[in-house]
């Protein structure tokens, strides 16, 4: 709103994910627990956050927000969530500062609405997808791409429909070709009726996680690239945010902030590249 980007009507508050849209991605046994503080230390240590009631809520909120971009990515073409991307969380536990796997509950939650049959997951955070694939590889409606760094975190990689691993210091062209053959394989491949798109912004150079060497521009121009060949495949796309880690919090706020100008001028059919 301050960049005049926004009006106050286009930004919404979702509700919280409800038990029956979580349990379509989660073990009930794990929810349970999650939900009343019953998590062991060291299944709280793997997430690497301290445990809460709020921060429980919060995660619901999250997973909110990416069931309401999916519908309004299928009614408008783009929509943005201002959270989510939580995709190291598995069925049974949590991992990574991931509780919940919002684009997992929300692809299906989205198909049992009957609105889509499948999906397609666009996994550009640098860290693999781990939790994602993991719930979803006997499931062929959702279809799981995701390109990271090969020497990342998660160390013991799943495996998702498409991987593409990159090496340490991987620039801009070298991102930007092994992405624009990802997305021609996997969108081809997926037959999808939407798109979620975890527009990471640790794949850049001074992350402090991410041991790749993409510019400001390179990330921007990852973006159209993701929207440009889902639109012109005439799939709508929902965006999350996921990780970024940078030594400077305002280069990771930049990053995310032209996701969100990236979106609204293909939202708006200004593809100004
Ligand atoms: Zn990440």
């Amino acid at each position: 709103m301050e960049n005049q980007i926004a009006q106050s009507v286009d930004l919404q508050i979702p509700r919280p994910a409800t038990d029956e849209e979580i349990l379509r991605a989660h073990d009930p046994v794990y929810i349970h627990r999650l939900q009343n503080g019953e998590l062991s230390a060291k299944e709280v240590r793997r997430v690497g956050l301290p445990w809460s009631p709020e921060i429980v809520r919060r995660a619901r909120y999250s997973v909110g927000g990416t069931i309401a971009t999916c519908r309004a990515a299928l009614a408008e073409g783009v929509a943005v969530n201002l959270a989510g991307g939580t995709h190291h969380a598995f069925g049974d536990h949590g991992q990574g500062y991931c509780w919940l796997n919002d684009s997992v509950i929300a692809a299906r939650s989205i198909q049992a609405a009957g609105l889509v049959e499948k999906i397609l997951i666009i996994d550009c955070d640098v860290h693999q997808g781990n939790g994602t694939a993991a719930i979803v590889k006997d499931d062929s409606s959702i279809f799981t791409f995701s390109i990271h760094g090969k020497n990342n975190f998660p160390f013991q990689k799943e495996k998702s429909d498409l991987d593409i691993a990159l090496e340490n210091g991987a620039d801009d062209k070298v991102y930007l070709k092994a992405l624009a053959n990802g997305l021609q394989t996997s969108i081809d491949a997926a037959s999808a009726d939407l798109s979620i798109y975890l527009a990471g912004a640790d794949p850049y150079e001074d992350d402090r996680f991410g041991r790749l060497n993409l510019t400001k521009k390179g990330l921007a121009e990852r973006d159209r690239l993701v929207f440009r060949s889902c639109l012109e495949a005439g799939l709508p796309i929902a965006v999350t945010m996921a990780g970024g880690y940078a030594r400077s919090v305002q280069d990771t706020v930049d990053i995310h902030f032209q996701t969100v100008l990236a979106a609204l001028d293909f939202k708006n059919g200004k593809d100004c590249i």
